[in-house]
Order: structure tokens, then C-alpha cells, then sequence
């Protein structure tokens, strides 16, 4: 068996990593001209450095990225409503949660696949299932023909929009700014995150490393991302002084927006012998840090459904079975917690922090452990 990957983010490599180290062949096609060292960092949880562990790469990762021993929320002064400390977590598991840069991340990935072919600029532009073959052609022209395809190319998913025509991609109505900033953030801070939420905008501030801080912050727009693209230093007004000086730490060219979004639950992952994973399948917006952890967790589970089952629809159909459910809850929750964390009315916003101040940490712990366990 010899796998197609479009796609090689997160999920793509971490596919390729699980299915070599199980013996089946793999080609990557990624559209980009090479993989950019982009500012901007993420949280690895408990559920995806355990599948890291099981391919030999949590201790590398632990190395490179920063332990996390917990996560506030707090108000827009950033005085602590709630506290989640996770090393409880961490020692149950016996590994670490991290936060980490994301082009290490990638480097580590990619570390792993040296001999593993991976065709950059190679950017999908259609495809067709004829006779058990899948035919792709590129936008570069050139074309390639393989019997197992697997998209891993995104939210924005060709793969997905070729085998499903009807699925939503929904836009969250926040825009967010991401940097990394050189910055200390005082030793009570070195291996806690914080996320700060204001009447419609949070800030989000993360250690990656030794005073290295990756920040997100999110706001919200009414009919379009244009009426908040240049307002980052208008939203940093909004916070203590503390949050200007960080975003000013940051190199102005370094800073990445996007816009906040997801897939809506869609009910099929796989047509033929084309299967989905990761946001291709389950995009989810932001606000649990699980997008890529659920693509990892996708991408192991993938490999074992393969692995085990040579038969391509029941290795699909099983690999469906055993993940949708829970990837698609993070879909649903964390659009949820979207809503509630930009809440702008501020009898509202007062009286969710109430709520969020009252919740006892054993529940959010509770949460978080059901989140990070691994069923498979
Ligand atoms: C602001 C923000 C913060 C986040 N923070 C976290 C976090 O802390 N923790 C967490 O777990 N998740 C987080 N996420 C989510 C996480 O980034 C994604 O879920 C994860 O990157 C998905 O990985 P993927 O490989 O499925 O998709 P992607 O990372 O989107 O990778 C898709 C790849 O496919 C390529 N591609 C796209 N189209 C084509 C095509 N037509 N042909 C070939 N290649 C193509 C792309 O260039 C890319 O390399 C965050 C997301 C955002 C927006």
C-alpha cells in the first residue's frame, strides 16, 4: 500500500511520521514553495504529546518546546477569574503539555521524513476517481495518479470540496493577530498560559522558551474584518500597559492575521479511496487549542485503521467511527466558548465572569482530563 498526502501541515507529516513507522509508503504534495518559519506558536496538549510518545517524538518536543503548569482566564485587567493547574494532568500522564514554536515543531516533524518524498509547490488544483485510480492534477500543471489519497490540506480543503460539494466553512466574526515577542514575563509566569478577555476582544499570552512569549489577540468585527484590521494598537489600549509592551516587543512584520473560523460538523470523511484529516475533516476555531491536537490524534488513529484493515473502506469507515465524535464535540465546544469569550455587552460580560470566577477548578480539571485521554 502506498499513501498520497495532500498537504503538509501538522496533520500531513504526523499522518506520513504514523504510517512509515508502519511500514506503508508515502508522497507528500504541498502547495507551498517551502515551509516558512512563521511567528506564531501553539499548544501542544496531553492527547497529542501521548500519540508523539507512542512515535518516539514527545522527548524531542519536551526538549524544544516549554512546559505548561497551567492556564488562567482573567478579566480585562487581568486579574485571575480562573485557574486550571494542569501539572496535576501532566503527572497522571507523566508527560507534559507545551507550548511551542511552530516552525520547531515543523523542523522536528520534517526531521523524521528526510527520506520521504515531499513535493513542494505543488499546490492541488483538481481531482477525479475513475476505475480505483485517483487522478490529481496541480496548478503547476503537472499530474499525478495514486490509489490512496489523503487530504490533509486544510480548512480550506480542495480534496474535501472535490469528493463534498455541499459543506460550510463558517466565519466566527473575529479577526486575530498573532506574534512572538522577545519578552519576560516575570517568573510566576515562565510556565503559565493567560488568556484576558475584554467586552468583544481576549488577548491570549503564551511562554514558548525562555523569554520568548507567543501572543494571539482576538476581535471582534460586526460585518467585516476590515473595520478592526488596523486597529491592534487601538485593542491594546484596552488591557494594562503590560499587553502594549509586548506587542510593541514584536517585530511589526512578524505578526500574522487571520480570520477565525471552522468547518461546520460534516457527516461523511472519507468517498472512494479518498479519506480526510485534520482540519481538512474537523476544522475547529481556536478557543480549546485543539485544532492540531485533534489532527494528531486524527493522523495516528488513520494509521492504525490502515495498518490493520487492508480494505480501504473499512479501514476509512473504522478511522470515522472511532474519531468523529470526538473531534466533532471540540468543533462544537469550542465555537461555543467563541461566543461566550467575545461576548461585548457588558452586563453580560460581567455576569459571565461571575460564572466563570464561581466554576470549581476540579470541574474545569475534570473537562480537560475527559478531553485529553486517549480512547485508542
Ligand atoms: C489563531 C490560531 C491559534 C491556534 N492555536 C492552536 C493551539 O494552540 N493548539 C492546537 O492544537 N491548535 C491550534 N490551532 C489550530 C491548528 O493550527 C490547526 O488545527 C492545525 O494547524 C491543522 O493542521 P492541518 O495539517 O490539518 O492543516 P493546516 O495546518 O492548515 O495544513 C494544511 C497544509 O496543506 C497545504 N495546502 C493547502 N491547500 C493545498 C492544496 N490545494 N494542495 C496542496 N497543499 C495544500 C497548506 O499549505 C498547509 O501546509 C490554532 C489555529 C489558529 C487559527
Amino acid at each position: 500500500m502506498k499513501a498520497t498526502i495532500t498537504g503538509g501541515g501538522i496533520g500531513g507529516l504526523t499522518t506520513a511520521i504514523a504510517l512509515r513507522q508502519k511500514g506503508i509508503e508515502v508522497e507528500i504534495f504541498e502547495a507551498a514553495n517551502e515551509f516558512k518559519m512563521a511567528g506564531s506558536g501553539i499548544t501542544l496538549a496531553i492527547n497529542a504529546i501521548q500519540i508523539y510518545q507512542r512515535l518516539g517524538l514527545s522527548e524531542k518536543l519536551q526538549q524544544a518546546g516549554n512546559r505548561l503548569d497551567g492556564i488562567q482566564i482573567c478579566n480585562q485587567k487581568l486579574k485571575v477569574l480562573s485557574t486550571a493547574n494542569i501539572s496535576s494532568l501532566n503527572k497522571l500522564y507523566k508527560v507534559q503539555t507545551i507550548a511551542i514554536h511552530r516552525a520547531t515543531l515543523h523542523k522536528i516533524l520534517l526531521d523524521e521524513l528526510k527520506d520521504c518524498p515531499i513535493h513542494m509547490a505543488k499546490q492541488l488544483k483538481t481531482l477525479n476517481q475513475q476505475k480505483g485510480k485517483i487522478n490529481l492534477e496541480f496548478e503547476d500543471g503537472t499530474k499525478h495518479q495514486c490509489d490512496l489519497l489523503i487530504g490533509a490540506d486544510g480548512i480550506h480543503s480542495v480534496v474535501r470540496r472535490s469528493i463534498f460539494t455541499d459543506t460550510v466553512e463558517r466565519y466566527a466574526k473575529q479577526l486575530c493577530w498573532r506574534g512572538i515577542a522577545d519578552f519576560d514575563l516575570g517568573k510566576d509566569y515562565h510556565f503559565m498560559a493567560r488568556e484576558a478577555w475584554a467586552p468583544g476582544s481576549r488577548i491570549g499570552i503564551v511562554p514558548i522558551g525562555p523569554n520568548t512569549v507567543y501572543w494571539y489577540a482576538c476581535k471582534t468585527y460586526r460585518d467585516s474584518a476590515d473595520e478592526v484590521k488596523d486597529k491592534l494598537s487601538e485593542f491594546a489600549a484596552t488591557y494594562p500597559p503590560f499587553v502594549g509592551r509586548l506587542l510593541s516587543a514584536t517585530k511589526k512584520e512578524n505578526i500574522i492575521v487571520a480570520e477565525l473560523g471552522d468547518l461546520q460538523p460534516i457527516a461523511e470523511w472519507y468517498k472512494g479511496n479518498i479519506c480526510l484529516m485534520g482540519d481538512a475533516a474537523h476544522a475547529t476555531t481556536p478557543n480549546m487549542g485543539q485544532g492540531a491536537n485533534q489532527a494528531i490524534e486524527s493522523a495516528w488513529v488513520l494509521s492504525e485503521c490502515l495498518s490493520e484493515e487492508k480494505d480501504l473502506t473499512k479501514a476509512f469507515a473504522k478511522y470515522q467511527k472511532m474519531r468523529q465524535a470526538k473531534a466533532v464535540s471540540v468543533v462544537n465546544t469550542s465555537w461555543k466558548i467563541g461566543k461566550m469569550a467575545q461576548l461585548s455587552n457588558p452586563i453580560f460580560t460581567s455576569l459571565r465572569n461571575t460564572l466563570v470566577r464561581m466554576t470549581p477548578e476540579y470541574f474545569s480539571l475534570k473537562q480537560l482530563k475527559n478531553m485529553v485521554e486517549l480512547k485508542y
